[in-house]
């Protein structure tokens, strides 16, 4: 039996790809060639067999009450049980963000609706076809979803691997957490589905009793490293992975629940960690942070950045990205934050770089280049032609790109583009540019 996601595919630059069926490796037209199979009335099979296997389409009953259709990634058994029929599924909704998969049990699922994939039985030139008609609707899926810029290799790759969600919740402070994404936490860990975290220190624990052991010897109330920020409640602690490896790896693992696409690096060494907190008299709680390497070729100014679920939607996303270009224009350095960035780091990146080149444009006199533009802000000049680009705001006038920054209109993308959040207070950042020590 062959299924796409045992044959290893490699996505060439004209978006032609290869197929390794049973190791052989079949050319495959363009992605849009299998549209004739589409009408195949073959691909379904009317009857209904229990378990359901991994890759059935089928319609699922979600949290709002309604059907919506799910692709099956996974399924095991329920325990305790002998009956055959007694499984639960892992589905994807194909309509859905991926941090919305879940484990379903049998009377979510209408199994009318199921629908599966013909006998693979078929002969090689109609299964690349197949697969290639299969490859297209997995493009259009993560096209929805925001992965566009992975190629459909590593994608596979990256779905083959994190495809079922362990752990579903964790304990952080003062909250427990809904995780939204799997995140590769040592074997022993394998069996658990909620974890105890230090707050401060970021040490995962299986039970809640290690835990309350642990906090009555941790003697963190804070991130370890330097507070490079304080204004009011709000902390900015800035953490070396080289010096502080332990606290950098539990982070990684934490983050990656929350983060769909972020490589878990655990060489920390050549990161540093920049750790946002809101303070009390507990201690400094940690809202959320962004990493950043200590030498980017790629003048990256950050390479993963999260806002915990509890502290989302209060600005302070938009903070750490601001934060960002402040170390970077204390550097006298343009960056950028690494690809890919998820759909909310986009959507955040978008409307900050609104905000401030729309800001400046506003209050310009006379004419503006984009090199300006990027030394003013330390954006990177194609984010910002990118950005005024989407917003129709370049025009093409006797053989140059121009600005055309009519007032009115820059008004409303301001307005379309949201508050700002929180800023940062440029006059309390003590900081010095990291330099290696030899
Ligand atoms: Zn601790």
């Amino acid at each position: 039996m062959v299924s796409i996601d045992n044959g290893s595919t490699a996505a060439t630059a004209n978006g032609h790809s290869a197929v390794s069926v049973d190791g052989v490796t079949h050319p495959a037209g363009p992605l849009n060639n299998g549209a004739p199979l589409e009408n195949d009335p073959s691909r379904k099979r009317k009857m209904t067999v229990l378990p359901l296997e991994v890759g059935t389409r089928v319609n699922c009953r979600w949290r709002d009450g309604k059907y919506h259709p799910v692709k099956v990634i996974e399924r095991r058994k329920l325990p305790d049980d002998e009956g055959l029929n007694d499984y639960e599924y892992y589905v994807h909704y194909t309509e859905f963000n991926r941090r919305l998969d879940e484990w379903t049990k049998l009377e979510q699922l209408d199994l009318n609706s199921v629908e599966t994939d013909v006998d693979e039985k078929v002969e090689d030139k109609v299964t690349s076809l197949k697969m290639t008609r299969h490859q297209k609707r997995k493009i259009d899926e993560t096209h929805v979803e925001g992965h566009e810029e992975l190629d459909a290799a590593s994608l596979r790759e990256h779905e083959e691997f994190t495809k079922v969600k362990n752990i579903a919740t964790i304990e952080l402070g003062r909250y427990e957490i809904e995780t939204w994404y799997f995140s590769p936490f040592p074997p022993e860990y394998n069996d658990c589905t909620k974890l105890f975290f230090c707050e401060f220190c970021l040490n995962f624990m299986k039970r809640k009793e290690q835990l309350q052991r642990h906090m009555r010897k941790c003697d963190l109330k804070h991130p370890p490293g330097d507070e490079i920020y304080r204004n009011g409640t709000l902390s900015m602690f800035e953490v070396d992975g080289k010096k502080n490896k332990v606290y950098g790896q539990n982070l990684c693992y934490l983050a990656k629940l929350f983060l769909d696409h972020k490589t878990l690096y655990y060489d920390v060494d050549l990161f540093l960690f920049y750790v946002l907190c809101e303070c009390d008299d507990r201690g400094c709680h940690m809202v959320g942070y962004f990493s950043k390497e200590k030498h980017s070729e790629e003048s990256y100014n950050l390479a993963c950045i999260l806002t915990l679920p509890p502290y989302q939607r209060k600005g302070y996303g938009k903070f750490l990205i601001a934060f960002s270009y402040e170390l970077s224009k204390k550097e006298g350095k343009v960056g950028t934050p690494e690809r890919p960035l998820s759909d909310l780091g986009l959507v955040s990146y978008r409307g900050y770089w609104t905000r401030i080149l729309l800001d400046i444009l506003k209050k310009h006199k006379g004419n503006i280049s984009i090199k300006e533009l990027s030394d003013m802000t330390a954006i990177k000049a194609e984010d910002i032609l990118s950005t005024l680009q989407s917003l129709e705001l370049i025009q093409y006038r006797k053989g140059q790109h121009v600005i055309c920054a009519d007032p009115k209109v820059l008004d409303r993308h301001l307005k379309a583009a949201g508050r700002g959040g929180l800023d940062v207070d440029v006059a309390k950042l003590i900081w010095t540019p990291y330099k290696e020590q030899s």
